[in-house]
Parts: structure tokens; C-alpha cells; sequence
């Protein structure tokens, strides 16, 4: 493999002892679209990861969790500020922005939303419009939400964002006086439907992550007509 593209890790950000953001500086110029995924070479193994940035922000960032008993993931936490890693050449997927609906229903569970913050950041760098977005967010625990801040200030800024994280584990110690929604967030997918009247003809669905969370959701709403674009994590 003699095209893979280098790249340096100039910031990183641990989340939990599980969750980490990175940041990369390639060294040759690297084009995607928001939605699409980079394939990582890591000890001679490729693994994807969906780009968290925008086009227009020259670092590509990824959100990533660590699987502990995983081949790769447990390297690429150990990369350090300085430490480079290997790209293959060419953004891949076609899990992207669909304009051709107003309603935009993005339901992610935990890393899952990463191709939604790219959209996102690009959909408001590029001058936004007049969709609107209903982004639903699951994780076990509240500090689980990469981009909690980030998407709440966008959505106290912009009235056509909506942000709802939702935990699945509200008894837990460790979700102590979180006050948002509870349940895991395929189980919210209709009371949110039905709350914002997001009809068939005017909705595209999108589900990244887990694949027994889209899964469900496929089969909650495959049949009522929905458009549903998806984007499975593993098998
Ligand atoms: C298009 C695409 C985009 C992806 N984007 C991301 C992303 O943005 N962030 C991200 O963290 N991962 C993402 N993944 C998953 C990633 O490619 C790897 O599969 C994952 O990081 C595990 O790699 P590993 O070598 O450590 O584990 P492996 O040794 O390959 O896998 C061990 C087993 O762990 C399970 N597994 C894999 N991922 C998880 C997980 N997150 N939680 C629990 N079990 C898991 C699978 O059953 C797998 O068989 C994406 C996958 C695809 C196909």
C-alpha cells in the first residue's frame, strides 16, 4: 500500500476512559464530503471513522470509542500529540446531507454522531437555509455526548435545531441529577415524530451506530414510508 496518506494527531481529547476526540493535520491535501468516512491502517488492519469536521476546517476530527478487548482501537487511543497515523487516500460512503427533505431526523447513538456534526458545521458554514433538524443522541451515561455543547449553543443560536441526548441507564450512580430524557434512543425515535409532526413526505431519517439501535429503528418506521439512510458501526 504505497498511497496511504500520513497524518499527525494534533490535538486530542478523552472524554471518558473509553471515548476520545482526535484531531489530524494530513500532510496531503484530503477531500470529503460531510457524512463520509475515513479508512485508518492501523498495525496493517483498516478501520473506518466517520469525520466529525467539516470540509472547510483543514483538521479532520473523528470521535472514537475504545473497545477494549478490539484490535485497533486500543493503538490508536496510545497516539499521541506528534505521533502520526495512516489514511487511506480516498473519503468513502454515501451516508450524506439529503436536501431534498426539510425535516432532517438524525438519531445517533454515542460515536454515531460524528457524521451529524459535520453536517451540521457544514450546513451552517456554507449559510444555512431553512431545514431543520431534530438530532437524537443515546449513550449509557450523560458524559458519553461528545458534542453536547456544541450542538446546545447551535441550537439556542438557531431555531431549527433541536437537540435531544437521551440516557439509557438513568439509574446509575453515575448519571446522578441528570435531568434530560431517559430510554434508550430508538424507544424515543415516534414520542419525537409525533411531537414535531414529522410526516413520511417531509422527513428523511438518519441512523448511525449501533446496529441493533438501527435496526429497531428500521423496523419502527420502515414500513410507515420513511426515508432512512443508515450507517452501521459494526455487524
Ligand atoms: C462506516 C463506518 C464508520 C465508523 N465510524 C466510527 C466512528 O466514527 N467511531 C468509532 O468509534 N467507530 C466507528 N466505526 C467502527 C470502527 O470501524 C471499528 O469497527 C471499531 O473502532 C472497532 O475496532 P477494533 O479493531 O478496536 O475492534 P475489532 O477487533 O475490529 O472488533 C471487535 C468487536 O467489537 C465490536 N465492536 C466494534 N465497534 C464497537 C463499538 N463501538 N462498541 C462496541 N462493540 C464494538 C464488534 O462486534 C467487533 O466484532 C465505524 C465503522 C464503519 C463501518
Amino acid at each position: 500500500m504505497t498511497d496511504l496518506i500520513r497524518a499527525t494527531v494534533v490535538e486530542r481529547i478523552e472524554l471518558t476512559d473509553r471515548l476520545l476526540i482526535i484531531k489530524l493535520r494530513t500532510q496531503k491535501e484530503f477531500s470529503f464530503v460531510p457524512g463520509q468516512y475515513c479508512t485508518f491502517v492501523i498495525g496493517g488492519m483498516e478501520r473506518d471513522y466517520s469525520i466529525a469536521s467539516a470540509p472547510h476546517e483543514g483538521l479532520l476530527e473523528f470521535f472514537i470509542e475504545k473497545v477494549p478487548e478490539g484490535k485497533a482501537t486500543p493503538q490508536l487511543w496510545d497516539k499521541k500529540i506528534g505521533d502520526t497515523v495512516e489514511l487511506k487516500p480516498n473519503a468513502q460512503g454515501s451516508f450524506l446531507f439529503d436536501s431534498a427533505y426539510p425535516n432532517q431526523l438524525m438519531i445517533a447513538t454515542v460515536t454515531g454522531i460524528a457524521p451529524f456534526i459535520s453536517m451540521l458545521r457544514s450546513y451552517i458554514h456554507t449559510g444555512a437555509g431553512s431545514h431543520r433538524f431534530y438530532i437524537l443522541h443515546g449513550a449509557s451515561y450523560h458524559n458519553e455526548f461528545g458534542y453536547k455543547d456544541e450542538i446546545e449553543r447551535l441550537s439556542k443560536k438557531y431555531t431549527n435545531i433541536v437537540y435531544i441526548p437521551t440516557v439509557s441507564r438513568p439509574q446509575d450512580e453515575k448519571n446522578k441529577g441528570w435531568q434530560g430524557e431517559f430510554g434508550r434512543v430508538n424507544l424515543i425515535v415516534e414520542k419525537c415524530i409525533e411531537r414535531f409532526l414529522l410526516e413520511p413526505a417531509n422527513t428523511v431519517v438518519y441512523a448511525c451506530g449501533h446496529p441493533e439501535m438501527i435496526r429497531d429503528v428500521r423496523e419502527r418506521l420502515g414500513n410507515r414510508g420513511y426515508k432512512l439512510r443508515e450507517e452501521k458501526y459494526w455487524e
